[in-house]
């Protein structure tokens, strides 16, 4: 069987789950025994296998490829970024790890959710910004992220072998933020994994309640983080679907959470800053890109059901309505693929390479559909473009391809021999072609 280039099996995505646990074994075993240690936000003894330096380079070698596996930087507003930096750094100066390296990024997903890598590198999408009436709220949401960083929540549960797969959805035509999911290899896979896995009740709660100590400490109004955990636990018994993907399958509510973010806010007592005017300020720009966004999202739903003709008018209106967002030249690239139109394909691919050059998804579609069009040249930069950010084993099986092409023997067996390694379709298209290379 051909591999498809966009759609994926969950098979797929199954066999590149277990390969991830292997390596994060591998990354226990690897690193020195050093017993137990106290934890820095709660003051309890733990187990620590994966030491700071370890959990500090792991943060920040993953930070840039696991924002590009859940959308890429929402570039089209970067003051909405600083803002909720700012916000992100008031908090963490007041937690129990002030010195670590956070950074804070709004990510272009209307998912809503956020996530924390090791070592404080926070995310929150568009998504779920929409989602918040106040600074408080989003403090209290930054806050939240802030603890499970700080208290090395991940680490723990990589410690433990118990990342669990929140499920990634959206594998059918793979029009989702996590169509590659089950191609991503190494490190980046990881990253993606943390932002995807769903914590413990206990890791929740004491989020949480730390997170309502640092409200309190910061000036904001505490009661906010219990107004967000009502609203959360009432959409989540409603189970709004792009909420159940996204926020409930990480960070799941519970009548527990509210009850005792309830009573430590009667404890700590409420009132303080909440910043209504500003956040409604700093977010006038987002919400009036919202029809936009919105068409785009309706388009990406029509084009998973096959309904072509309408998704491409849809994405058109999205293009109308803000023209230099590169999501929706991808997606219209996409579609025109799908129609048999690859040179139409080429040029919105093109155009969102140049409008967002970094992002790995964008070089991907425009190396594959580069292939087909047989611009080798065109189709090799791109492929190892998106590779030097988030490595796949599909652009790999694609670069040994062109290597074939162009005749460079040795090129292609090494290109083939890294998409081996990987599971699924890709890895036995590789081994067969690998095969008949060096018979
Ligand atoms: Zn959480």
């Amino acid at each position: 069987m051909a591999v498809p280039d966009i759609a994926l099996s969950k098979r797929e995505l199954i066999v590149n789950l277990s390969a991830i646990k292997t390596s994060v074994v591998a990354l226990a075993l690897a690193v020195t025994l050093s017993g137990c240690s106290v934890n820095p936000v709660t003051g309890e003894k733990q187990l620590s296998l994966i030491g700071e330096s370890q959990e500090l380079a792991m943060g920040a070698e993953q930070y840039v490829p696991t924002q590009q596996t859940q959308g890429g930087r929402f570039y089209v507003d970067p003051e909405l970024t600083l803002y909720v930096s700012e916000v992100g750094q008031k908090m963490a100066e007041v937690s129990d790890r002030p010195d670590l390296p956070y950074e804070f990024v709004v990510l272009n997903s209307s998912v809503p959710n956020a996530w924390a890598l090791p070592g404080g590198k926070i995310a929150i999408n568009r998504g779920l910004l929409t989602e918040l009436e106040d600074e408080a709220q989003l403090a209290s949401v930054l806050g939240h992220e802030i603890v499970h960083a700080a208290a090395r929540h991940s680490v723990q549960r990589m410690q433990q072998g118990m990342l669990i797969s929140a499920g990634v959805a959206g594998l059918g035509f793979a029009l989702s933020d996590n169509e590659w999911a089950g191609l991503i290899m190494g490190g980046a896979a990881l990253g993606a994994q943390l932002a995807l896995s769903q914590y413990s009740q206990g890791d929740e709660l004491e989020s949480d309640h730390y997170g309502i100590l640092y409200m309190k400490e910061a000036g904001y109004d505490p009661q906010a983080a219990v107004e967000l955990q009502e609203l959360f636990l009432k959409l989540s018994e409603g189970r709004q679907s792009s909420f159940i993907d996204g926020l409930f399958a990480t960070h799941p509510p519970s009548a527990k959470r509210v009850q005792e973010n309830r009573e430590l806010v009667k404890k700590v007592g409420a009132g303080g800053y909440r910043g209504e005017d500003v956040y409604k300020r700093k977010m006038a720009k987002l919400r009036s890109l919202q029809p936009a966004y919105d068409a785009h999202d309706k388009a990406m739903e029509l084009a998973s059901k096959g309904e072509m003709k309408a998704a491409l008018d849809k994405v058109n209106e999205a293009i109308r309505l803000l023209p230099r967002e590169a999501m929706f030249y991808a997606l219209r690239g996409r579609i025109y693929q799908d129609q048999k139109e690859a040179e139409k394909a080429a040029a919105d691919f093109e155009k969102a390479v140049e409008l967002y050059p970094e992002m790995f998804k964008y070089r991907l579609y425009n190396g594959l559909n580069a292939l087909r069009l047989n611009n080798l040249d065109k189709a090799r930069e791109n492929l190892t473009k998106a590779n030097e950010t988030v490595p796949t084993s599909i652009a790999f099986l694609r670069l040994g391809d062109v290597a074939v092409k162009q005749n460079n023997r040795n090129e292609a067996i090494a290109y083939y021999s890294k998409a081996a390694e990987a599971g699924g379709d890709v890895a036995e298209e590789a081994k067969r072609k690998l095969a008949a290379l060096t018979q």
